[in-house]
């Protein structure tokens, strides 16, 4: 199953992205996750991304395409995956579809997580991203047993640069340019699925095991 996530950031699709990954045994990239690694180890690819991702902008299409493409067609990915944070725009999204015909595959599902701007500032506000594993949690809604501290690894909690306020408005709105006009993208090719992000996570979780079948 060829699962993508869509929605604004702080939406919910990390979260969700994750729980799917876990039930139906297939792999979750997120390439938000792959650029923060890359920063962490300081490679070529992490400085080029970092400028972009600090300004709460999108890195090049020519920085994440091959990248993704390369990525699906390895061993883990032959029973399918889940793509969090790609395609942000329409040429990735063609990109994407154009290298999966070649290969004879295509996407099964666009999950589209909906939560309102309003919500949205909250969310991010509140969420705190582990530096060890890179596990994500919230203050309020998903917090960790010992307050700082990562329930999985036991390394601490961080608020992501990204997620101040000032940058999450920016963030929104290069959502609102470049990323919801992908909602219409997949919608034409049949593959639209939406879901209520704003309730419980767990009750998203269901209504998306409701799309994938149990
Ligand atoms: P969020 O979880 O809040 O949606 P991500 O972790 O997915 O954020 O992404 C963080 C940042 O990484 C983005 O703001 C952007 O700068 C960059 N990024 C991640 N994925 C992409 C992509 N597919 N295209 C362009 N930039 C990306
Ligand atoms: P995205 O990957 O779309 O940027 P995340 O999955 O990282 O979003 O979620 C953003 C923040 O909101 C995190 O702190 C997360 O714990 C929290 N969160 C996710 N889903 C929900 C939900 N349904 N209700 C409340 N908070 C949520
Ligand atoms: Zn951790």
């Amino acid at each position: 199953m060829k699962i993508i996530m869509l929605g604004a950031p702080g939406a919910g699709k990390g979260t969700q992205a994750k729980k799917i990954a876990a039930k139906y045994e297939i792999p979750h990239i997120s390439t938000g996750d792959i650029f923060r690694a890359n920063i962490k180890n300081g490679t070529e690819l992490g400085k080029k991304a970092k400028t972009y991702m600090d300004q709460g902008l999108l890195v090049p299409d020519e920085l994440v395409v091959d990248l993704v493409v390369d990525r699906v067609q390895q061993e883990d990915c032959k029973n399918g995956y889940v793509l969090d944070g790609f395609p942000r725009t329409i040429p990735q999204a063609e990109s994407l579809d154009a290298a999966l015909e070649k290969l004879g595959e295509k996407i099964d599902y666009a999950v589209n997580v909906e939560v309102p701007d309003e919500n949205i500032i909250n969310r991010m506000g509140g969420r705190r991203a582990c530096v060890g594993c890179g596990a994500t949690y919230h203050v309020v809604y998903n917090p960790t047993k010992v307050e700082g501290v990562c329930d999985a690894c036991g390394e601490k909690l961080i608020l992501r640069d990204d997620d101040k306020p000032e940058t999450v408005q920016k963030r929104l709105t290069v959502y609102h340019d470049q990323t919801q006009p992908l909602i219409d993208y997949y919608k034409k090719s049949g593959v639209l699925r939406d879901v209520d992000g704003t309730v419980d996570m767990d009750d998203v979780f269901a209504a998306i095991v409701d799309i994938l079948g149990a």
